[in-house]
């Protein structure tokens, strides 16, 4: 073989030696980028105008615009959960509402304490759907409101259930953390609120009733992992819950307030806001865009309505 021949040879070797490394290197390159996106959150909040509700195999959370109160609709598949029911004014709006969705039987329904904007509606919602499981803390109450939502219950021949903290449920593919309360008894009856944590494949929402600071440093101390991509803020976004440490530990992606237009209580408050603004948190409100809807996948969530301002009552 001739020097030049060989040469040659060498250095056409030599350059598919270079690209095939190349290659190799950029496979792995490309590998390990994929790899790192995984790991990072894929969290986007998106404000698609139209989005097809029907699909299966996904979360649907509906916060019920009752005006100042709470109504929330939680689907996944055919399997439904209701938190709250708004109040007496609102009972047949939040009814009919309930039966556009087709539904046939709750899993749960879950009255997070005894107020009348939180338990108003129940009687009526209990009265005309199936239920399963009634959820609702150790805590008693004399008014009306309280004895015909009792009255509901026994009606359907059910009792109601006090979850315990720590205690865990499943909804279709979601699961659910009963989060609180922690104690027994408290001075405010906002403090008996159930928290729940929902999560949904890699998403979690927290929806905290009317809870306020005691109740949230309960929690806090507990040590649960409150990690969650969206917060429904407790007490219609009063000052007195939404602690900066318990919003540090949860770190959402996004807040939903439920509230109403010019409330007389200057819901949401002045410090709740300014919380979430200074931490770059979009922020949903019934007050602005009437009722809304998340839709989750369980990698992405999306809302139905574009985000709201960071205005406040007082
Ligand atoms: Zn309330």
């Amino acid at each position: 073989m001739k020097k030049r021949t060989k040469k040659n040879i060498l250095k056409i070797f030599g350059i598919i030696i270079f690209f095939v490394l190349a290659g190799i290197s950029s496979y792995y390159l490309d590998f390990a980028n994929e790899e790192q996106k995984e790991e990072t959150p894929t969290y986007s909040v998106t404000n698609k105008q139209e989005f097809n509700l029907d699909v299966e195999g996904k979360l649907q959370v509906h916060f019920i615009d009752v005006g100042q109160a709470d109504a929330i609709l939680v689907k996944q598949a055919e399997h439904y959960m209701l938190i709250d029911a708004g109040k007496n004014d609102t009972e047949e709006k939040v009814v009919n509402y309930l039966k556009e969705q087709k539904i046939e039987k709750f899993d749960y329904i879950v009255g997070t304490h005894a107020h009348e904007d939180h338990i108003g509606g129940l009687d009526k919602v209990i009265d005309n759907f199936e239920v399963d499981n009634i959820l609702f803390p150790k805590q008693t109450s004399t008014t009306k409101t309280f004895e015909s939502f009792v009255k509901s219950v026994k009606s359907k021949n059910k009792k109601l259930y006090a979850p315990v903290s720590g205690e865990s449920f499943s909804l279709g593919d979601a699961t659910f953390k009963v989060l609180a309360p922690n104690s027994n008894e408290y001075e405010e009856s906002n403090d008996y609120s159930i928290v729940i944590k929902l999560t949904y494949k890699n998403k979690s929402i927290l929806f905290m009733g009317d809870a306020e600071e005691l109740s949230e440093n309960e929690i806090l101390k507990k040590g649960y992992d409150l990690k969650s991509d969206v917060i429904k803020l407790g007490h219609h976004g009063s000052r007195s819950s939404t602690s900066t440490k318990f919003l540090t530990e949860v770190s959402p992606s996004a807040a939903v307030i439920s509230a109403g237009k010019d409330n007389d209580y200057g819901h949401p408050h002045k410090e709740t806001m300014l919380k979430l603004q200074r931490a770059n948190i979009p922020v949903y409100r019934t007050d602005e865009s009437g009722t809304i809807i998340l839709l989750s996948d369980g990698e992405n969530i999306s809302f139905n309505v574009k985000e709201g301002t960071y205005n406040y009552g007082r």
